[in-house]
């Protein structure tokens, strides 16, 4: 991936507008890539899900700017409670969508959860699908850009969803975890 003064300015003027907020969206992907992706599930696949539109919003709204990929994943739903199995070892834990790598991202059918709201969880799990194709690795940037992207997407839509917000304490990060790459050092 291409850095330069340009993507540090960027982020450093996302991270420092919005650091002051408390996150509401808790998404697991970094935290717990490293669980089983071999977990079993009924997931289904949503035909009517056209990845493609999402996908397209994900690259758009990406301060990396990562390229249009080859193809998107695929979209599949499944219950919150396979979702916590997947990803919290079967905690009840606070999760709408995951990515574990491949071609498949995860996103809760939860009937309670508002479109819009599953609609950017979908965008969300995307940006790690771009990120993984892009390699990176920075866990804390993953998540902080996949929220900002989330966040975007919400605001956008017309959804009235305030300033941007990042749970620094639930994803265990720092602005510096964020920012600290070579890049940023000049
Ligand atoms: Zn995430």
């Amino acid at each position: 991936m291409r850095r330069n003064r340009g993507w540090g300015a960027r982020w450093r003027g996302i991270i420092f507008g919005g650091m002051r907020n408390l996150c509401l969206v808790a998404l697991f992907y970094g935290l717990f890539s490293l669980t089983s992706s071999s977990a079993q599930t009924s997931a289904r696949v949503e035909t009517s899900v056209r990845a493609e539109t999402f996908g397209e919003w994900a690259v758009r709204l990406s301060p990396s700017r990562y390229p249009e990929p080859a193809q998107y994943p695929t979209v599949k739903f499944v219950p919150k409670l396979e979702l916590q199995e997947m990803v919290c070892g079967g905690a009840d834990c606070d999760i709408a969508g995951t990515y574990l790598g491949g071609d498949i991202v995860y996103v809760s059918d939860d009937p309670g959860m508002p479109e819009g709201k599953r609609e950017a969880v979908i965008v969300h799990e995307i940006v790690h699908y771009l990120q993984k194709l892009q390699g990176q690795t920075n866990r804390c940037r993953r998540e902080y850009e996949a929220n900002y992207v989330e966040w975007s997407y919400r605001q956008i839509h017309g959804e009235l969803v305030g300033d941007f917000q990042f749970d620094w304490e639930f994803y265990r990060c720092t602005p510096l975890d964020v920012l600290s790459e070579r890049s940023f050092l000049r």
